[in-house]
């Protein structure tokens, strides 16, 4: 699955929201959120992304990894 890192914080630029085939992209109170078992893939967020807050979850910098269970988190919470 994809993730949304630090960089989305209060910045939500929603360009992903648009390119995403699956709509699986979700939107939280400061971040936007990726469902982990909606997302396919594709791959598609992440170059749009104007401030490259989205990575594949193995390809976070180290820095970032805690959002993996983070956005896992924000939909098993709500
Ligand atoms: Fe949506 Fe594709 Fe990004 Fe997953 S990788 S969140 S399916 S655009």
């Amino acid at each position: 699955t994809y993730v949304i890192a630090e960089p989305c914080i209060d910045v939500m630029d929603r360009a992903c929201v648009e390119e995403c085939p699956v709509d699986c992209i979700y939107e939280g109170a400061r971040s936007l959120y990726i469902h982990p078992d909606e997302c396919v893939d594709c791959g598609a967020c992440e170059p749009v992304c104007p401030v490259e807050a989205i990575y594949y979850e193995d390809d976070l910098p180290e820095q970032w990894t805690v959002y993996r269970e983070d956005n896992a988190a924000f939909f098993h919470e709500t």
